[in-house]
């Protein structure tokens, strides 16, 4: 696949709670072997460990409410900054406000923005609910109970969908669908990867 041998592979996947954003995150980052960022998970890891910034973002995280946009940029500087990361990651959990977008702007379009994709995880309203609903019964996520999903539907509405308009002006958005099992949608998340890079690596190639 054209897609393995491009060394700066730098990929958001985005979408609402419930979209799989982190299984396809997950996977796409074993198949293309670079770094899979979790800000969820790296939030979680911290609230686990009792650091002070966990402290801080438990409550937020909890609730359902958006953690600050400075405890975020912390936590995203230390991971993509990490040596792993250095030649492309798959990142999950980010931007979710404009304030993040900006701050990720210049890793995203600096010295090449073909090198950087946003890929949009779709699925109904009901969907995401019911899949939320039937993770809470193995994973033990404080956030999962009807009331704070139904508020991070909300959340995600309001404050983080607008964000993808400023992706898809700059054409870097693909939208997939989230919906059907996990392998189906792989599938179709690493087609928008191949389709979007295939031919700048052949350009690239090629010493355009
Ligand atoms: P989900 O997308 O299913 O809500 P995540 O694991 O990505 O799951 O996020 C869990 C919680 O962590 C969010 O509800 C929020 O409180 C916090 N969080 C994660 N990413 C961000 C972010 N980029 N900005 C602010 N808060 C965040």
């Amino acid at each position: 696949m054209s897609t393995s041998g491009n060394r700066s592979l730098k990929i958001v996947i985005i979408g609402p709670p419930g979209s799989g954003k982190g299984t396809q995150a997950r996977l796409l980052a074993a198949r293309l072997g670079v770094p899979h960022i979790s800000v969820g998970a790296l939030l979680r890891a911290e609230i686990v460990a009792g650091s002070p910034l966990g402290e801080r973002v438990d409550g937020a995280v909890a609730a359902g409410e958006l953690v600050a946009d400075a405890d975020i940029a912390t936590v995203l500087r230390e991971a993509l900054q990490s040596a792993a990361a250095r030649d492309g990651w798959i990142l999950d959990g980010a931007p979710r406000t404009e304030a993040q977008a900006a701050a990720l702007a210049p890793l995203l379009e600096s010295h090449d923005s073909h090198a950087a994709l946003v890929i949009a995880l779709e699925a109904p309203e009901e969907e995401l609910r019911s899949r939320l609903l039937d993770r809470a019964r193995v994973e033990d996520r404080v956030d999962d109970t009807p009331s704070v999903i139904s508020h991070r539907l909300v959340v995600w509405a309001e404050e983080s969908r607008p964000i993808l308009a400023r992706y898809e002006e700059r054409g870097m958005l693909v939208r997939v669908d989230g919906t059907g099992d996990v392998e189906a949608i792989a599938a179709r998340v690493l087609d928008a990867v191949d389709a979007a890079f295939a031919p700048r690596e052949r350009d690239r190639r090629a010493g355009a």
